[in-house]
């Protein structure tokens, strides 16, 4: 990865985008189209569809019809599996280029985008390749005369709605495993971020993936996202996003056809620093790319840092000068640290959650502000907050975006009660040297995963799902497989 191929992609023009509805390209039937504009200047950058309710009927009766031609369905696990594996092996041939594109579309910095979006998605794909012909059926301890087997059938229509900040990552999660499984999938990308997961589905497609097992239709939320949640024929629905628009997608199941479904919300994450950390100084640094690598737009952020009392000034101060000494800028330069905030109106929700806690009486350490505003594209300073207490707005609700609340607190008992005193639960993390308060607190936090003496990093191999209101479901491992099949019980009598 160099600097002139970087430059060299970043500066070709994208074509106007539209719908991908049983292996072919198509316009909305309405013609409607948004404007997409790079978050690194703010340019226009092409147009999506911008897809309606009927967009929505077609891709979900494309994927009926190809999941009941059972071409995909019901093939043999070696054909999902070889076309799985070709897919994974042409993410990783132009992982720059889709790395790019990305970047080009929602301001993720090059430096983690190349591993965090192609480089994950081509790990996923490959992954779940691997463990689908390896998912067997059980057969039941019962009596001689009976014989009762218990099988895994893909469940049908899958609809995917995935968010803006890692689409490409995200989007391969849903979508391999759900392919693997045999299931035809309706994909909605974010209508701030589509443009890799719309390359990734022409992937997919000269790939060998069969016509209409996989379908994408952009646009907006409440117009397509609406749609799919409200369809009677999508079987399950997974989704990665915010709490308030998984709220409406439990009354749209409600509403519909009882769709499962599996959410994957947000969080208000809580990295707890004991006294005795094994190194400060790594700490630090680790816990600052914690919350300010991809301008805190990562939902696993440890946004919430609750300190030891002893140690709470000069960690603070090492976490300042960490956010001061961060390299914020174009995304698309190798040695930038945090690119843009991937649109205006996030960068608006940053700004109003500063002005809130300058208010509520936060102690501004670093940043506090808009910056690079000359280039026309949307940057934050690292930002952090001494002397947020647990009632305060910082404290409590996810910003989502590179700002950093700093808590002291001065026992075991204290930290425990702070870092489970939200309602999200989705990630967290302790550093200590004593290997029982580690184990005590991974069991006590109440949290889908709890890193220790580092902060975040999880691979595919281990599930990434939400406690509480962070979510109900589990996104990669094998664990994941489960959202993806139904349980049949056959019982014969013999
Ligand atoms: P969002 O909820 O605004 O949008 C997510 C998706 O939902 C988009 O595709 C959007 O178009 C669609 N949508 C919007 N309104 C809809 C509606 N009425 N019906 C159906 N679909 C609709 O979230 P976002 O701003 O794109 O992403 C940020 C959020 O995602 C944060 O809360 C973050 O924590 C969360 N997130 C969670 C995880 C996780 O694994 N738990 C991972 C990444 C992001």
């Amino acid at each position: 990865m160099d600097q002139a191929n970087i430059d060299a992609l970043a500066a070709a023009p994208v074509a106007a985008q539209g719908l991908f509805i049983d292996g072919a390209w198509r316009a909305a039937q309405s013609g409607a189209v948004m404007e997409v504009t790079s978050p690194i200047d703010g340019r226009k950058l092409t147009t999506i569809a911008d897809a309606g309710a009927e967009d929505v009927e077609a891709a979900v009766a494309s994927a009926r019809r190809a999941f009941d031609k059972g071409t995909w369905s019901r093939a043999a696990p070696g054909y999902r599996k070889a076309v799985l594996l070709k897919i994974a092996a042409a993410i990783e041939a132009e992982a720059l280029s889709l790395a790019v594109l990305g970047v080009r579309d929602n301001g993720t910095e090059i430096s983690m985008a190349i591993k965090a979006e192609p480089g994950s998605a081509a790990a996923t794909f490959r992954y779940y390749a691997e463990a689908l012909d390896k998912v067997y059926g059980e057969v039941a301890p019962t009596a001689e005369t009976v014989l009762g087997m218990i099988l895994r059938e893909p469940v049908g229509v899958v609809g995917a709605i995935v968010p803006w900040n890692f689409p490409l990552m995200i989007g391969a999660w849903k979508i391999a495993p759900a392919l693997a499984m045999g299931n035809s999938v309706v994909l909605k990308p974010s209508e701030v971020a589509s443009l890799s997961l719309l390359r990734l589905v022409e992937i997919c497609a000269e790939c060998g993936l069969p016509e209409g097992v996989l379908n994408v239709v952009t646009g907006q939320g409440a117009v397509s996202g609406e749609a799919l949640g409200l369809h009677s024929d999508v079987d399950v629905l997974v989704f990665t996003g915010s709490g308030g628009v998984g709220r409406k997608l439990l009354e749209y199941s409600a509403k519909s056809n009882i769709k499962r479904l599996y959410l994957e919300l947000g969080g208000k994450s809580p990295n707890v620093v004991f006294a005795d950390a094994p190194d400060l100084k790594q700490a630090a640094k680790v816990s600052a790319a914690g919350i300010f690598r991809n301008s805190g737009q990562v939902c696993v952020a440890g946004s919430r840092l609750l300190v030891e009392r002893s140690i709470h000034e000069e960690f603070a101060s090492l976490l300042a000068a960490e956010a001061k000494a961060m390299k914020v800028g174009n995304p698309l330069q190798l040695d930038t640290q945090a690119g843009a905030i991937a649109s205006e109106m996030q960068l608006s929700k940053v700004s109003g959650f500063v002005e809130t806690t300058l208010t509520e009486g936060g102690n501004l350490l670093a940043g506090g502000a808009r910056i690079l505003a000359e280039t026309g594209g949307s940057y934050y300073a690292p930002t952090v907050f001494d002397a947020v207490t647990p009632e305060m707005t910082l404290s409590r609700d996810e910003v989502f975006g590179p700002v950093l609340a700093v808590t002291p607190f001065d026992t075991e008992e204290d930290a425990l009660r702070m870092a489970n005193g939200t309602e999200y639960g989705l990630a967290a993390a302790v550093w200590t040297s004593n290997l029982s308060r580690a184990h005590r607190m991974v069991r006590a936090i109440d949290a889908g995963v709890v890193h220790v003496n580092t902060y975040g990093g999880a691979d595919n191999t281990v599930p990434l799902g939400g406690h509480r209101q962070s979510g109900n479901g589990h996104d990669k491992s094998l664990h994941a497989l489960d959202k993806y099949v139904n349980l049949k019980t056959a019982w014969l009598q013999m």
